[in-house]
This record gives structure tokens, C-alpha cells and sequence, in this order.
């Protein structure tokens, strides 16, 4: 849903401290979610995140979340999927050259990150290109175990 993505990025710098916040009781729950295992958790996390990510953000479950360094703006949602940045054919009028009735993703990511403040450690972060084979598996987890530079199994 479009307007509530729109909604996000108008609201990003307080989305991306609940998110800090959200990510760091994770990482404090490590031991316990360690316990249980993360394989086992990954399926009902990564079906939460589907839920809240895709009503607020668009998200489309890529598993390597960038919302955090790209303005609460799913890349993902960029029909050319890019996650560094936008295309040469952004409209003049801000708008998506393959679809004219939606903003840019990078446009609306630059305008979130820049809400969001210190644009230097978020929208200029290098993404590495996306693994599909991690699509439909938790960001969430995946961020605490690089965190914590636990070894991916
Ligand atoms: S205009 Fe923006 S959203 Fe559209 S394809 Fe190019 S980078 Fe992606």
C-alpha cells in the first residue's frame, strides 16, 4: 500500500529509532534465541516481519533489510530493484520512469534519510548486491547474528 510507505518515509526518523531499539532487545535475547535456534524461529519471525514490514513499508521480504540505511524506503520497491541508488531515468517530476504513478524509491529514500539525520552512515552505505536464495527469510535474525558476527550457518 502505497500511502502507508509514503506515511513511513515521513516518518522515518522515529521509525528508525524503534527499529535501533527493536534490534538491540534482540541482540540482548541472543542467548535465549541461540537456545531455541535460529532455524527454528526463522520461519515465524520472517512471517511477523511480513506482516508489519509489508503494511508500513512495502517491504518484499528480500532477508537483507536495508530500511535502516535507506531512508525506511524498501528498495525492494524500485522496479529495477537497484539498492544503491536511483536509475538515470528518474522524472522530472520525481517519479518512476517504468512506473510514472509512483514516486521514485530513491527519491522518497533520500527525503527519509534525510529526515532521519547524518545521511553519511545511512543512505552512503555501499549495499551489497541482494542473495535471493535469502527471499522470505528473516532480516530480523540475520541482523543480530551479524551483530554479534555469529558465523551464518
Ligand atoms: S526511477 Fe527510481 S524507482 Fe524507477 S526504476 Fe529508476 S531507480 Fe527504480
Amino acid at each position: 500500500m502505497r500511502a502507508a510507505r509514503y506515511w513511513s518515509v515521513r516518518n522515518a526518523r522515529w521509525l528508525r529509532w524503534l527499529y535501533t531499539g527493536l534490534e538491540g532487545v534482540l541482540t540482548a535475547l541472543h542467548p535465549v534465541l541461540s537456545r531455541i535456534g535460529y532455524q527454528r524461529l526463522d520461519r515465524s519471525v520472517a512471517a511477523l516481519e511480513k506482516l508489519l514490514k509489508g503494511f508500513l513499508f512495502d517491504s518484499q521480504s528480500c532477508g537483507q533489510c536495508t530500511l535502516g540505511e535507506t531512508g525506511m524506503a524498501c528498495p525492494m520497491n524500485c522496479p529495477k530493484t537497484l539498492r544503491n541508488g536511483p536509475c538515470g531515468g528518474v522524472r522530472a517530476n520525481g517519479h518512476c520512469e517504468v512506473d510514472p504513478d509512483m514516486v521514485c524509491v530513491w527519491v522518497t529514500s533520500w527525503e527519509g534519510s534525510q529526515r532521519i539525520g547524518n545521511t553519511e552512515s545511512t543512505i552512503q552505505v555501499i549495499q551489497p548486491p541482494v542473495d535471493v536464495r535469502l527471499k522470505g527469510t528473516s532480516a530480523w535474525l540475520r541482523s543480530v547474528r551479524k551483530r554479534l558476527g555469529v558465523v551464518e550457518p
